[in-house]
């Protein structure tokens, strides 16, 4: 079968949104080459999106959630879905409404507005009847089954699922809440967002834009390269002769090398400046300067944004959930991201580490998977561990043309893990306009399923 963007992204919708369900139907999607990827187990994906599970009247039992974000919205939806009325879920969040993290890097360049990546809970407490609570989570026990809220109500749950994003280191110079308002990292969509861009708007024409991205892994793999496209592309075009300096901790970039090298290289030549290897020591934010441990030293910017290393949710950290080697995330079985330190904890999305990207195309897919999980314990039933799940991403690169990369992963009974299928991820051959309007689709289509 030739593989076209529109076989692909077609694929990539029903892998993503049929998400984790999917049985390999006697076929072996490890044998294909990531080449082709709508050989890599995508297309035997898509055509047993069927095997979704189907309600079942007798299904009860309490489930809370924990954070309603890409991956916790879409655990609450599936659970009442696919496991009927008989299952109450409570879902816990602390914010009124919810702003997407994906495509707010356009919001820097005036693409978008932070208003049109706001989504409400109303329809899913409508439509799937899931009980929304606002309110922030400050405890768990797991022994009683209990989890307290800031406000000392509690709720009991037979099944706990948490999903509360990461949270930021605080990088060395950036303790004050005046530094930390000058020097912004914007890698949670909000208020810091509309700061940056208020900076880049203040930038002098000619001046620098530095930026720092952290040691893998973070949250969105490809997403500060595909910053430094967006924000180099819109100082060529608004503030001609500036430069973008790309501090990374990293060795390499660190997805879609084939787009962002070329870009660098090609488009952005002697407009983005990539420098790996370059891990933050300090901040000066009064005098916007960072010192780094590369040959360049010390960096002074007009604008300093620096993306912090990152780990789990607080409510993870605070639980003794993070049990991962370096104690930043939290340890799950991968088949059914129920957490190794607490049973009946289920971690999903960016605070969990089960082998795959941090993103929220697959956070959705981690949600259901979880979801299908506590419906089969309620049943009496084993998990299911016959998994795919598709990582997905498009990245804009200039104000009119966008990128994509994906992946697809296997839970490997043996290992117990997720395998990559094929030997890598796939990406475009090149930015195309069209690409920019597949991403559009693309990006309705996932918030549409996890918030509607
Ligand atoms: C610039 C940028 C671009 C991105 N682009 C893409 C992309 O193209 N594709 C892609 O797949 N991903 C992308 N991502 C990544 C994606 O946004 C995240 O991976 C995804 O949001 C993670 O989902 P989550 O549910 O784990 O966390 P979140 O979406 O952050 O949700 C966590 C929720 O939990 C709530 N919460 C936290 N603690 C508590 C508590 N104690 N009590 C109650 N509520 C709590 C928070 O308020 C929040 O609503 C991008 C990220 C960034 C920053």
């Amino acid at each position: 079968m030739n593989y076209t963007r529109r076989t692909w992204l077609t694929a990539a919708g029903a892998v993503g949104f049929s998400a984790a369900l999917t049985h390999c139907g006697g076929s072996d999607p490890l044998a294909p080459t990531a080449a082709d990827p709508a050989s890599s187990g995508l297309a035997d994906a898509q055509r047993s999106r069927t095997s979704a599970p189907k309600p079942v009247s007798n299904t009860t039992g309490r489930v809370v959630v924990v954070g309603g974000g890409m991956a916790g919205l879409a655990a609450a939806k599936y659970l009442r879905l696919w496991g009927g009325t008989g299952v109450q879920v409570t879902l816990v969040e602390r914010n009124p409404s919810y702003t997407s993290n994906i495509l707010s890097n356009l919001v820097l360049t005036g693409q978008r507005t932070l208003s049109s990546l706001v989504y409400s809970y109303a329809t899913v407490k409508q439509n799937y009847g899931v009980d929304i609570r606002q309110g922030t989570v400050v405890g768990i026990d797991p022994i009683r089954r209990r989890v307290t809220l800031a406000d000392n109500s509690t709720l009991d749950y037979d099944r706990l699922i948490v999903a509360p994003g990461v949270v930021f280191d605080v990088l060395p110079g950036l303790e004050s809440d005046a530094a930390r308002s000058k020097v912004v990292h914007a890698w949670q969509a909000g208020p810091e967002t509309a700061t940056l861009r208020n900076q880049l708007l203040a930038m002098p024409t000619g001046g620098t834009f530095v930026m720092t991205i952290p040691k893998s892994p973070y949250r969105c793999p490809p997403g500060p390269y595909e910053r430094a496209c967006v924000v180099a592309d819109w100082l060529k075009r608004n503030k001609p002769g500036s430069k973008v300096i790309v501090l990374d901790a990293n060795g390499d970039i660190q997805a879609e090398r084939h787009t962002f090298d070329t870009a660098f290289r090609g488009l952005f030549a002697g407009v983005v400046e990539y420098v790996p290897n370059a891990g933050v020591i300090s901040i000066d934010a009064a005098q916007t300067r960072i010192s780094v441990n590369s040959q360049m030293g010390t960096v002074v910017g007009d604008v300093v944004n620096a993306i912090p290393p990152q780990r789990a949710g607080k409510i993870v950290l605070d639980n003794f959930l993070a049990n991962s080697a370096d104690g930043r995330w939290a340890g799950v079985n991968a088949a059914t991201f129920e957490s190794t330190a607490a049973a009946g904890v289920h971690v999903i999305g960016d605070s969990c580490s089960a082998g795959i990207p941090k993103a929220g195309h697959i956070g959705n897919q981690e949600g259901k998977t979880a979801a299908d999980a506590i419906l089969r314990a309620f049943r009496g039933l084993a998990p299911d561990t016959d998994l795919v799940v598709n990582s997905a991403c498009f990245s804009p690169i200039t104000a009119s043309t966008a990128s994509w990369l994906t992946a697809v992963y296997q839970y490997d009974t043996t290992a117990g893990g997720y395998k990559i299928v094929g030997t890598a991820p796939s990406e475009a051959t090149s930015p195309t306009a069209d690409n920019y309007s597949e991403m559009n689709k693309w990006f309705s289509t996932l918030m549409g399923e996890t918030f509607a």
